[in-house]
């Protein structure tokens, strides 16, 4: 099948519609796979008029080109989760939102740090999300997912899935992750619910979540790996709290250096959550990159530390 035969297809689709930061170009083509059947026809026929794909969840962890993608995106919406006893089958498009709430209602346990976590399950394994102590990796038991190239279906076991911080295999092998078997707990549906409010209102303490952003832009400094981290830790006294950890926050780092407060354009590093960019309206990829650079930049002068992107790049 040609690109132009997908039923349903849509062109020229604004991307801003589709990120939390509200920017990006146009998708040349944009469609919405509501099932792996239809995932797989899309990307087969993707693949057979040679156009790129980029598979997107809710969004709510990518900075979209200005320029758009000259290529195929694939919104994740098959959204079916079923429940087995304490194990939850649910599809890759279903929100994580709807996964808390019924983990909520049926008194499981192992979803409570997820509570106000935004996105979809998909976007959640694809950069193993986690908060409160917590990440996805922890409930997991198996992934299901499609390889592009050999069209084959393929069941990963938790250990297979190279979780670790912000990470999985998903981001070096490309398959698209179609869903995922969740191994919960049923515990005290109070203490479930008790903990989620907890969580939630962490989250409403230190989030700026009344402004559009998309989560936190940097990933946090593996002490171990880092040894410039590890130097600062061991020698510089308003470091020292941070000794016995395992992350430097890089919301600490950019705070430090005095960037909070930092405009440019529609953008501004967020007086709440120093990793977190809080954009208005007229904000640009440009912008966010522009600033993104900046802070790099100064966090390399100050500190000898490369902060890396937690967010994604939807560009060509
Ligand atoms: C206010 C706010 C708070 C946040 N708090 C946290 C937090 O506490 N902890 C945290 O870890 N993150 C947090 N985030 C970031 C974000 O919510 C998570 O990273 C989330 O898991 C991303 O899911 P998504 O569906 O939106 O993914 P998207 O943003 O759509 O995509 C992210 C990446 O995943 C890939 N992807 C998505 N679905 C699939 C799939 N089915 N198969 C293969 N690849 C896929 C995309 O290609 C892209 O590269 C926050 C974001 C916001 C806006």
């Amino acid at each position: 099948m040609a690109i132009n035969d997908i039923p349903n297809l849509r062109h020229a689709v604004s991307l801003k519609s589709y990120n939390t930061y509200r920017v990006g170009g146009e998708a040349k083509f944009f469609y919405e796979a509501h099932d792996w059947r239809a995932l797989e026809r899309a990307v087969s026929a993707a693949r057979e008029s040679s156009v790129p794909f980029y598979i997107l969840g809710g969004g709510t962890n990518v900075l979209a080109s200005d320029k758009g993608f000259d290529g195929l995106v694939i919104k994740m919406m098959a959204g079916k989760v079923s429940m087995a006893g304490e194990v939850m089958h649910a599809a890759s498009g279903v929100s994580m939102g709807a996964l808390v709430n019924k983990a909520k209602a049926l008194g499981l346990s192992g979803l409570e740090w997820a509570a106000g976590l935004p996105g979809t399950l998909g976007g959640a394994i694809y950069g193993n999300a986690g908060s409160c102590g917590s990440e996805t990796a922890n409930i997991m038991e198996t992934v299901e997912a499609f390889d592009p190239i050999s069209g084959r279906l393929k069941r990963y076991a938790k250990h297979e899935c190279e979780f670790g911080y912000r990470n999985s295999i998903f981001k070096s092998n490309k398959e698209i992750i179609l869903g995922a078997i969740l191994r919960l707990k049923k515990s005290d549906p109070e203490a479930v619910m008790k903990k989620m409010i907890e969580n939630m209102k962490f989250r409403q303490e230190h989030q700026p979540l009344s402004e559009m952003s998309a989560g936190c832009v940097f990933k946090n400094i593996e002490i171990a790996k880092c040894p410039a981290a590890a130097y600062l830790t061991e020698h510089n006294p308003e470091f020292s709290r941070f000794k016995s950890a395992r992350f430097l926050p890089a919301g600490f780092l950019i705070d430090n250096i005095g960037l909070k407060g930092l405009k440019i354009g529609g953008v501004e590093v967020s007086e709440r959550h120093a990793n977190f960019l809080v954009v208005n309206k007229n904000a640009t990829q440009e912008d966010i990159s522009w600033i993104i650079k900046m802070i790099k930049e100064k966090v390399s002068d100050v500190y000898k530390i490369n902060l890396e992107e937690e967010i994604q790049i939807i560009t060509n």
